[in-house]
């Protein structure tokens, strides 16, 4: 995948790959294997946008925001962020970029200390980072963020098991931003709360998207919520993005088979529209990354498979401005 932008972005990934090794044997361990996790992966985020990235469960998505993160060590590929290339980065320039970059998590129980206070867990950046320098502004900055996320400074002194999972959520925003952060990833930040909490936390995290002018990398699996947060959307099946465009784009025009089946599987709120129209269904199971299928990794499970699909691998192609897709047979590609 070529860059050809007039905006320098944010982030660009480029040819990134995850590999796990297997190994067998109690003592003497030998690798047997790699999971392929993450295969060949390009992508770029411009300053300000939210890209949704959408898969299965198994797809890579989470592994692509690990490696960004530089929680993961990548197996090859390239990532830039803020023009600095992140993969090999030493220790120490890492802790200043980390400022910028920051994520927020499914779990927000699971990744909140139960026996550190809310304020605490969102101070604890700030002392890390040298951020305030009196007791005075650390106070007042904790008050703040906790306003800005709309909780009450007052919860400063509550624990994790206090709160309800919507208002953790929100001590895990709040954590986030403390660093002022230009990126954050958003893993699945909605996943493990209440519908009726979900649309509440996406509509602070678009409006303090506005006002802190943040660049998300949105994570998720549910498209009506992709749908309603994201500028554009990558669509990933088995450690690989097999489509990219924007949003209103994507879902009139959806040119890769997965990305149509699975548009086909999201309800419609006009009944007769849901009555009218035909659900494609993908048939068998994931394959494993451990073993993936040659030549196109969706050929085992695609309706409209040729022989030639299982023997060459579709490169993530720009068929028409801005719409990218990995299929032998969408109309324009070469
Ligand atoms: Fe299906 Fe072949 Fe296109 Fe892959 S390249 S999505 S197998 S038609």
């Amino acid at each position: 995948m070529t860059l050809n932008l007039s905006n320098r972005p944010i982030l660009e990934v480029q040819n990134l790959k995850m590999y796990f090794p297997v190994s067998t044997g109690n003592i003497f361990k030998r690798q047997t294997g790699e999971i392929k996790a993450v295969d060949d992966v390009s992508f770029f985020i411009r300053e300000g946008e939210t890209l949704g990235l959408v898969g299965e469960s198994g797809s890579g998505k989470t592994t692509i925001g690990k490696c960004i993160l530089q929680l993961n060590q990548s197996t090859a590929g390239e990532i830039m962020f803020e023009g600095q290339r992140l993969v090999g980065m030493k220790q120490n320039e890492l802790k200043q970029i980390r400022k910028k970059l920051q994520v927020i998590f499914q779990d927000p129980y699971g990744s909140l200390n139960p026996r550190m206070t809310c304020g605490d867990t969102i101070g604890e950046p700030l002392k890390v980072h040298k951020i305030t320098k009196t007791k005075k502004e650390y106070q007042e900055k904790i008050a703040s963020l906790l306003d800005i996320v709309g909780l009450s400074p007052y919860m400063a002194n509550r624990y994790p098991h206090e709160f309800s999972g919507g208002q953790r959520q929100r001590i895990g925003i709040a954590r986030a931003l403390a660093v002022s952060p230009s990126l954050v990833i958003c893993d699945e930040p909605v996943s493990a709360l209440d519908v009726s909490i979900q649309a509440q936390i996406i509509n602070l995290l678009e409006s303090l998207q506005k006002t802190l002018k943040l660049t998300y990398l949105f994570i998720g699996h549910d498209l009506s919520v992709i749908r309603h947060i994201s500028d554009r959307i990558a669509v990933m099946y088995l450690g690989h993005i097999v489509e990219i465009a924007d949003k209103g784009e994507l879902y009139t025009n959806p040119l890769h088979p997965y990305t149509k089946a699975l548009l086909s599987a999201v309800p419609i709120p006009d009944p007769l529209k849901e009555k009218e129209r035909s659900r494609i269904i993908i048939e068998g199971e994931l394959p494993s990354p451990l073993n993936p299928p040659s030549g196109c990794v969706f050929h085992t499970r695609c309706p409209i498979a040729e022989s030639a699909c299982s023997t060459h691998i579709p490169q993530l192609q720009e068929v028409s401005p801005n719409h990218w897709v990995s299929c032998f047979l969408t109309p324009g590609y070469k």
